[in-house]
């Protein structure tokens, strides 16, 4: 296979980007200066040699490895509430809108409607495992499962709450969920503060 159409194959995989797109991105790269091209192969390596998840939450953020994030570490976290968001971007405007001051958990995807199984970039068994170990260091007393109104986020809502169950019963956990306050269709990642707020107060 010849280099541009190799490199291709790469952008492929890329969300969203289909054969035509990811061949105008070869071409765009080979027409631009040899310092462009080298600095942005950097800026990728960096990104892999300084960005690490937190081993509670999972946000990706600059940091060792193993370390935990400011909000996991932070003293004045309200530790008795967990926050599920499909991504970072939710965490990022959920944090933002300071609505919110418990823990967060990113569980990385939604669980798809039409296939059996999980797949295994949505964290469940870290999700339950990280319930056990804050219930017991932490008195954990509210799982708020926050993921957008759309199809598979109310499938996910679903599919959660029915993972849940055992652990709820096991530690009496308040099991809410944020679809009740935002209105259909809603994307947590791009809803503002007040409409957060709400959702949040209205939580049931
Ligand atoms: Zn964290």
């Amino acid at each position: 296979m010849n280099p541009i159409d190799k490199l291709t194959e790469y952008f492929k995989e890329f969300p969203g980007i289909g054969e035509r797109q990811a061949k105008r991105f070869v071409y765009f790269l080979l027409h631009k200066n040899p310092v462009y091209v080298k600095e942005l192969g950097d800026k990728i390596l960096d990104l892999k040699n300084t960005i690490h998840q937190c081993p509670s939450c999972f946000l990706f953020f600059q940091s060792m490895q193993d370390q935990l994030c400011d909000n996991c570490s932070n003293p004045k976290t309200d530790k008795t509430s967990l926050l599920i968001v499909e991504k970072d971007a939710d965490y990022e405007n959920i944090k933002r809108s300071k609505n919110y001051n418990g823990k967060y958990f990113i569980l990385g995807g939604l669980v798809p409607i039409v296939s059996k199984d999980t797949p295994n970039y949505v964290r469940t068994n870290e999700l339950l495992r990280n319930i056990e170990l804050q219930y017991k260091e932490s008195g954990l007393k509210e799982v708020i499962i926050a993921l957008s109104l759309n199809p598979q986020g109310e499938h996910t809502d679903m599919y959660l709450r029915e993972l849940l169950i055992p652990l709820q019963e096991k530690y009496k956990l308040n099991i809410v969920s944020l679809g009740r306050g935002l209105s259909t269709g809603t994307e947590l990642e791009y809803s503002d503060s007040e409409t957060i707020k709400n959702a949040l107060r209205n939580r049931a």
